[in-house]
C-alpha cells in the first residue's frame, strides 16, 4: 500500500467522458488498496478560453484578474472528477489550491510555491477519502488566488508528493511516456523507459513542453519519484511509462544523446556596431534585466576596428517590451549603429548525458543541418546539450534531421 500523487493534463480530462476513464484508474489503485491524491488541469482548451475572454475585454489586463478568471478552469475539473468517483461508490473531496494550503508568492501568473499544509489531506487520507486538488493554482500570504505559469499543474502534482512524502509521483498525460524527441513531429520517435533528472531537467528547460520546468527542478530538490505515462491506455494496463531517474546506471548502455528538444517561443535581438570595451555586455542586458525581461541564449562577436555585435534571445512574448527597453536606453546605456530583430526563430538542442565522454557531437549536429541547407545563427553548449538558434521555417525538418543523424529511432545497445 503506497501513498501516490496522479496528475491528470488538460486533455486526459477533456471531456466527461474522459473524466469517467480518469475516475476508472483512481478507482482501481484505490481497490489496489492505495492512499491517492489526484491533481487535475482545467479541460484542454479551456485555460486558453479563459485568458482570450479577459483580452477580450482588455489588451493589458491585471495579472491578479487574470488569475482569478484562469484558476477558475481547474475548479470545475476537480468537482466533475470527484463526482465522478462519488459515483462509482467511493469516498472523495475536491480542493481548490487555497483549500488544501498550497502558499505562493505573489508574482501574479507565474507564482512560486512556498509551502504547503498537508494536514488537511492527511485527515482525508487516513479517513480513507480519496482527496482531489486543483492543479495550477495557490493562494499568497494574504489569500489572492495565484497561478503557477502555463504548464504548472504538474508543479502542483510533484510539489504535492514532495509535500506528502508521496511513494511516487504519477504524471499522466496524453502520451505514454516521454520520447526522444515530441512524437508529433517525428512519428519515429522511441519512448524512454527512463531518462536522468539531468536530461529531463534540460530538456524541459529547453523546451519540451511533457513536463514543465519547475516541476523536475521540485522533483530533483526533493527526490519525488516521478513517472510519466498515459491516461489514454486501459484503466487496468499495468504499462510503466518513463521514470525519471536520479542515478545514472552504469550497467545500462547509455545513449549518447537521449533526445531533441525544441522551443519555438523564441526572438532574438542583435545590438550592432556596440563598442568594443568593458562593460558593454552589462550596458545592454543589464536595462533589460531590470525590466524583469529574462535573456536567454548570448552571443558577442570578436571586435573588430574597436566595435562588435551583441546578440541574445528572448522570449517572444517579450520581445517587443525588450525592443523598446532596448530603444529606450540606446545612447544614454550604450550607441549602438542598429538594433535589429527577429521574431520568426526557434531553437534547437540535441540533450545526453553520454556526449559528457564523447567527442564529435556537435560536429554531427552541424554536418546533419548543413546538409538540409539550414543556416545557423547562434550556438550554445553546456555538459550535456547542444542548442542552435535557426529560422522557424526549418524547426521540424532540423527536429527530423537530427532524430535521424543520431538514430535516436533505435535502442541504444
Ligand atoms: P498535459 O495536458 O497532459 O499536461 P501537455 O500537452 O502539456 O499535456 O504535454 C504532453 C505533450 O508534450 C505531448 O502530447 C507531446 O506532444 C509533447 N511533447 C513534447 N516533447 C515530448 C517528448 N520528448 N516526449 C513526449 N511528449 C512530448
Ligand atoms: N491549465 C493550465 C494550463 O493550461 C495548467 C496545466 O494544464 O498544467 O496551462
Ligand atoms: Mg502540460
Amino acid at each position: 500500500m503506497a501513498l501516490i500523487v496522479q496528475k491528470y493534463g488538460g486533455t486526459s480530462v477533456g471531456t466527461t467522458a474522459r473524466i469517467l476513464t480518469v475516475a476508472q484508474r483512481i478507482a482501481r489503485y484505490h481497490r489496489e488498496g492505495h492512499r491517492l491524491v489526484v491533481v487535475v488541469s482545467a479541460m484542454s482548451g479551456e485555460t486558453n478560453r479563459l485568458l482570450a475572454l479577459a483580452r477580450e475585454i482588455s489588451p493589458n489586463p491585471s495579472p491578479r484578474e487574470l488569475d482569478v478568471v484562469a484558476a477558475t478552469g481547474e475548479q470545475v475539473t476537480i468537482g466533475l472528477l470527484a463526482i465522478a468517483l462519488q459515483e462509482r461508490g467511493l469516498n472523495a473531496k475536491s480542493y481548490t489550491g487555497g483549500q488544501v494550503g498550497i502558499l505562493t508568492d505573489n508574482a501574479f501568473t507565474k507564482a512560486r510555491i512556498l509551502g504547503i499544509d498537508e494536514a488537511r489531506m492527511r485527515k482525508d487520507l487516513d479517513a480513507g477519502t480519496i482527496v482531489i486538488v486543483a492543479g495550477f493554482q495557490g493562494v499568497d500570504v494574504d489569500g489572492n488566488i495565484t497561478t503557477l505559469g502555463r504548464g504548472g499543474s504538474d508543479t502542483s502534482g510533484v510539489a504535492l508528493a514532495a509535500a506528502l512524502r508521496a511513494d511516487e509521483c504519477q504524471i499522466y498525460t496524453d502520451v505514454d511516456g516521454v520520447y526522444t524527441t515530441d512524437p508529433r513531429i517525428v512519428p519515429e520517435a522511441r519512448r524512454l523507459d527512463t531518462v536522468t533528472f539531468e536530461e529531463m531537467l534540460e530538456m524541459a528547460s529547453l523546451g519540451s513542453k511533457i513536463l514543465q520546468i519547475r516541476s523536475v527542478e521540485f522533483a530533483g530538490k526533493y527526490k519525488v519519484k516521478l513517472r510519466v505515462l498515459s491516461s489514454f491506455d486501459d484503466p487496468e494496463s499495468t504499462s510503466k511509462g518513463t521514470l525519471i531517474t536520479y542515478e545514472e546506471d552504469d550497467t545500462m548502455e547509455q545513449a549518447i544523446i537521449s533526445g531533441i528538444a525544441f522551443n519555438r517561443d523564441e526572438a532574438k535581438i542583435s545590438v550592432m556596431g556596440v563598442e568594443d570595451k568593458p562593460g558593454i555586455a552589462y550596458s545592454i542586458v543589464g536595462p533589460v534585466a531590470a525590466a524583469n525581461l529574462e535573456v536567454d541564449m548570448i552571443v558577442q562577436n570578436i571586435g573588430a576596428s574597436g566595435h562588435t555585435d551583441f546578440s541574445f534571445t528572448v522570449n517572444r512574448s517579450e520581445y517587443q517590451k525588450t525592443m523598446d527597453v532596448l530603444q529606450n536606453v540606446r545612447g544614454k546605456s550604450f550607441t549602438a549603429r542598429e538594433i535589429i530583430g527577429d521574431n520568426k526563430i526557434c531553437k534547437v538542442s540535441v540533450v545526453g548525458i553520454g556526449m559528457r565522454s564523447h567527442v564529435g557531437i556537435a560536429s554531427k549536429m552541424f554536418k546533419a543541418l548543413a546538409d538540409e541547407g539550414i543556416n545557423i545563427q547562434m550556438i550554445s553548449t553546456s555538459e550535456i546539450k547542444i542548442s542552435v538558434v535557426i529560422d522557424e521555417k526549418y524547426l521540424e525538418l532540423a527536429v527530423r534531421v537530427l532524430h535521424d543523424a543520431f538514430e535516436l529511432e533505435k535502442a541504444p545497445g
